[in-house]
């Protein structure tokens, strides 16, 4: 019985089963739809990123014998609907039986479940093999509690998969060297390139340019420098291993002016596209560290290993575990509009300057920027999250929502009261002063809280505690930001929080 087989844009697994075999029997179908390109405004680097990587991965697989349609974005006979292309190519290749893997997405998950019921013929969905854990995993793991914690389920999967163990305990007797990660870049460190990766991407720009996709960003498309296939994925992962993995968890918190990579992998991208698997990427990392022990230590190994198996595999459980629901929360009710500058980067806060220019022209940050940098100021400020989330799937090249949106609105932007992180992550200017050199070159004063050219983020910190000390207060691991609110001198507790008021007044002039 022939079979039509959808392959969706991140569901690029050389490994998946399906590809083990070529048979006359399976037809594929990948599809370039307008829908995708545009439910968000993307950055033109993901959606050429995308495209690029989707039609490499149909050429591999024509090469390696399977039969496949592909549905460029500008092929006429292309209906830009799943369902509509679905079925025309059913009609055509005669087949009897419908199967895609399982979307990362809830918006397609429902979708597919909707359209797929009403076929006439067998319609199946299969498991991407990707992931380490299951969909619905952490909602049983962590069954009738009202938050997660990410601890005991990156240990889990530790155990599960014999990872960084010797037996039932830790290598190094410790599971967690998070301490250890948290330095500043000292001044003249040197940094490694980039993997050396360079794509042409002109006709897949001037495509989107002539169909009118709106996007944001910059893009250099004669020199595009984002793995596009396994290999090339692959091939970024050695050159981390090679140059950065020694200095990864050191200085993973640190930021610099005009260096958005550091000691980064850069893999996120090939990640969610599924280009290479966790498993295998975090096998490789620790038998590299094996061989290089003497120059490496576990803190950086073990740091690696728990973005990875911990972080990434945690928010895609609390994903599944909370959506639709998820998308709407606002723990905090903040309503206010992100501020222009948040699409140019055109603000005398040079750690925003920085954070966002740089978005804007890599498509890419690093965590602590997304976190500690943009997020922190969005919360601070009140910033509807619907804006925060819009923001953070549009610019960031490795943008799916499963991954971006239990970081924002949840990690980052705290409205979903506490599932995700236990605290909100907000600061003043301390932190980012100490992690960082972009205060030095501000307008603004990182020391002062209030009176002219007072850093923002001390006023606004401060307000913020002030105005949610209702839903906050009790929280244990925030007692420090009460207690000190309640020592201070009534008449600068006053200054400061009118100079809050003032630049939550005037945040698109900051
Ligand atoms: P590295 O620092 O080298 O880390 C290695 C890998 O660990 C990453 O490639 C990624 O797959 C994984 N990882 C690290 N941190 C996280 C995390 N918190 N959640 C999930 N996986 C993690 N990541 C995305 O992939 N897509 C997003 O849309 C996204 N949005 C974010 C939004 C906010 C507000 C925040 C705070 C974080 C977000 N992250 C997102 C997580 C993280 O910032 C990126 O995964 C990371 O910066 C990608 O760069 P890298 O590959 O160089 O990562
Ligand atoms: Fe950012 Fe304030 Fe430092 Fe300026 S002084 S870079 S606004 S933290």
């Amino acid at each position: 019985m022939k079979t039509l087989r959808l392959i969706l844009g991140d569901q690029l697994n050389q490994s998946h089963s399906w590809f083990q075999q070529v048979r006359d029997d399976n037809h594929y179908v990948m599809m370039e739809i307008r829908p995708e390109a545009t439910y968000v405004r993307h950055h033109i680097q993901k959606v050429a990123g995308f495209f690029a990587a989707m039609r490499r991965f149909a050429r591999h697989l024509e090469e390696q014998g399977h039969s496949i349609t592909y549905l460029a974005f500008d092929d006429e006979s292309n209906r830009h609907d799943f369902e509509k292309n679905v079925r025309r190519l059913l009609e055509k290749t005669g087949a009897r039986r419908f199967q895609y893997q399982l979307p990362d997405e809830f918006r397609l998950d429902e979708q597919f479940r909707g359209w797929t019921a009403s076929l006439s013929i067998e319609a199946e969905a299969v498991d991407s093999e990707h992931f380490m854990t299951s969909r619905d995993e952490l909602g049983r793991f962590f069954e009738g509690k009202k938050t997660y914690v990410m601890e005991p389920f990156y240990r889990e999967i530790r155990r599960r998969f014999d990872l960084l163990m010797e037996g039932e305990k830790p290598r190094g007797g410790q599971w967690n060297y998070d301490a250890e990660n948290r330095s500043a870049l000292p001044e003249d460190t040197p940094l490694p390139e980039t993997a050396a990766i360079s794509h042409d991407l002109s006709d897949i720009v001037k495509m989107i340019r002539q169909e009118e996709i709106q996007t944001i960003g910059e893009i250099n498309e004669s020199d595009f420098r984002w793995p596009l296939c396994r290999e090339e994925a692959l091939f970024v992962l050695q050159h981390f291993l090679d140059h950065s993995l020694k200095n990864f968890g050191r200085y993973q918190d640190a930021m610099t002016s005009d260096e958005p990579f550091l000691f980064h992998s850069r893999l996120s991208f090939a990640f969610n596209l599924k280009m290479i698997s966790p498993l295998e990427v975090v096998q490789k990392t620790i038998n590299y560290w094996e061989t290089e022990k003497q120059t490496i230590d576990i803190a950086q190994v073990e740091g690696f290993v728990r973005q990875i198996i911990g972080w990434r595999e945690y928010m895609r459980g609390i994903y599944w575990a909370t959506m639709p629901e998820f998308e709407q929360l606002n723990f905090f009710g903040h309503k206010r509009e992100l501020p222009d500058w948040f699409w140019t980067g055109e603000t005398k806060m040079q750690c925003l300057s920085q954070a966002i220019g740089q978005s804007l022209r890599q498509s890419y940050a690093h965590h602590i920027q997304r976190l500690m940098i943009t997020g922190n100021f969005a919360n601070l400020a009140g910033i509807h999250p619907d804006q925060v989330d819009e923001w953070y799937l549009g610019i960031y090249i490795d943008a799916i929502q499963w991954v971006e949106i239990t970081n924002t609105r949840g990690m980052s932007q705290f409205a979903d009261g506490g599932i995700t992180a236990t605290k909100p992550y907000v600061s003043s200017a301390n932190y980012i002063r100490k992690m960082s050199n972009y205060c030095s070159s501000c307008d603004y004063d990182p020391r002062s809280r209030h009176g002219e050219n007072a850093c923002p983020f001390n006023s606004l910190y401060w307000a913020y505690f002030e105005k949610h000390r209702d839903k906050l207060e009790g929280n244990p691991r925030i007692g420090m930001a009460y207690h000190h609110l309640k020592r201070m001198d009534s008449e600068k507790k006053k200054k400061i929080l009118d100079q809050a008021q003032t630049y939550l007044n005037r945040l698109e002039s900051l």
